[in-house]
């Protein structure tokens, strides 16, 4: 067996390592394709049935008025994740505004939020206000009230029957673990989460943030009653091509409000040019089932080599996954600092860098990121980040291809097995 990475410095010890977990992993493998080849006949469906052409993506300026394109692509996405309406714009410049617009679209002053699925996403604490912060919705009257999932990670039925009041107006459910450890939600527990809020009250609303979520599974939580599936075009909707933009989508009462809350009450989703983003929109978004599918084989990869060093995982190498994120328990900041160096040195953009831990507002202890993407921030491209702090666990994600996901994990083993801080298991 060849080693093909010798160039990069990866050793042939490693490298044959690698190919003898891998072999192991074929029948996951075929299993992930087969989710990629139906979410990718589901996306060209939508693009046929609407009848994307050239025109489409022709670029608007000014108020981008009558941008047929914009609108197109808009039912593109409301038809792939079968919902009425969908909202998919440059203008929503990232995940946080999209679920922020998404919430204070819907919510009213005397409202109530609930998440029953505890701490929802750090950013989302300074919207909620659970952190105070201007123009975050408590300041707008907006109530917000938590339930924590039990300590097995299963679903406080008693305590979220509680929580529902007559003030509820909105539930939001978030997909991802993002940086909690808890477990990611599989798209049939949202199903039955959802299916229970609306029992307790038929017209709850119920929001999912989707981050990290999008076409790992062959239903969405919009499949199982979710009135909005929000989320954003850096991560895996975008397929690694679209350079900005979020989405909502959703029923047509909630995603109208979305475009009044975005662009201003009596103007909607009638104006917002999309300038030159819709051609990587459109094919990033054709892309994104194969690309997540990328970034789910490198996630299982990492989990079965670290694993197998002896490094606690999460999810670990065999259980189903419903994500894109995979942790791992490095021990020792030289153990996270050497993974970052390797996930790094791996990347087509910025490889000659040095990852170092720096201090970030909003985390009380300092931060290392690995990313050298061709979109500033993209998570859907290869990277990792952590805190400096114990069980020093590094957050792993996406990758364009699977190849590249492949030789950043095992140029990051090669940088723990060159520090001295794993080895090789004995043949
Ligand atoms: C990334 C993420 C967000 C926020 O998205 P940004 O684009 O970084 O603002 C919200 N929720 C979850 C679960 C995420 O993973």
């Amino acid at each position: 067996m060849s080693n093909l990475y010798s160039d990069f410095g990866v050793s042939d010890a490693l490298y044959a390592y690698g190919e003898g977990l891998l072999a192991g992993l074929r029948e996951r493998f075929a299993r992930i394709d087969a989710v990629a080849e139906a979410n990718q006949a589901k996306v060209l469906l939508a693009m046929q049935r609407n009848r994307v052409d050239a025109a489409c993506f022709h670029g608007s300026t000014g108020y981008g008025y009558d941008d047929a394109g914009r609108d197109t692509l808009e039912r593109v996405y409301a038809d792939t994740f079968h919902t009425e309406a969908a909202l998919v714009r440059p203008q929503l410049v990232c995940g946080t505004h999209a679920l922020a617009v998404a919430l204070s679209a819907n919510l009213r002053p005397g409202d109530e939020l609930l998440s029953p699925v505890g701490k929802p996403y750090d950013t989302l604490e300074e919207v909620i206000g659970i952190r105070p912060s201007p123009c975050s919705l408590a300041e707008y009257g907006v109530g917000y009230r938590q339930v924590d999932l039990l300590p097995d990670g299963g679903f406080d039925w008693e305590g979220i029957r509680a929580a529902i009041g007559s003030r509820t107006k909105l539930v939001t459910i978030q997909r991802s673990k993002g940086y909690a450890l808890r477990p990611t939600l599989s798209v049939a527990r949202i199903g039955e989460l959802i299916a229970f809020c609306k029992s307790v009250k038929r017209d709850v609303l119920v929001m999912v943030d989707n981050c990290y979520g999008e076409f790992v599974e062959l239903r969405e939580p919009s499949d199982l009653g979710a009135d909005m599936v929000v989320g954003s075009l850096i991560k895996n909707p975008g397929g690694g091509l679209a350079p900005i933009g979020g989405y909502i989508c959703g029923t047509k009462t909630c995603v109208d409000r979305c475009a009044y809350r975005l662009s201003a009450p009596g103007l909607g989703q009638e104006v917002g040019a999309s300038l030159d983003v819709k051609t990587s929109l459109y094919q990033g978004f054709f892309l994104a089932p194969v690309t997540v599918a990328g970034a789910l084989k490198g996630a299982v990869f990492a989990a079965r080599l670290y694993e197998s060093l002896g490094f606690p995982v999460l999810p670990n190498g065999t259980e189903s996954r419903h994500d894109i994120i995979q942790a791992v328990e490095l021990g020792t900041p030289e153990g996270l600092i050497a993974f970052c160096a390797g996930i790094q040195a791996a990347a087509p953009v910025d490889s000659y860098v040095r990852p170092v831990p720096a201090p970030m507002p909003g985390y009380d202890s300092e931060v290392i990121m690995a990313a050298g993407a061709f979109v500033q921030g993209s998570s859907i491209e290869l990277s990792a980040d952590g805190p400096l702090r114990a069980p020093y666990s590094v957050y792993f994600q996406g990758g364009l291809t699977w190849y590249h996901a492949k030789l950043g994990i095992l140029l990051s083993a090669q940088k723990l097995l060159d520090a001295g801080l794993t080895a090789l298991p004995e043949a």
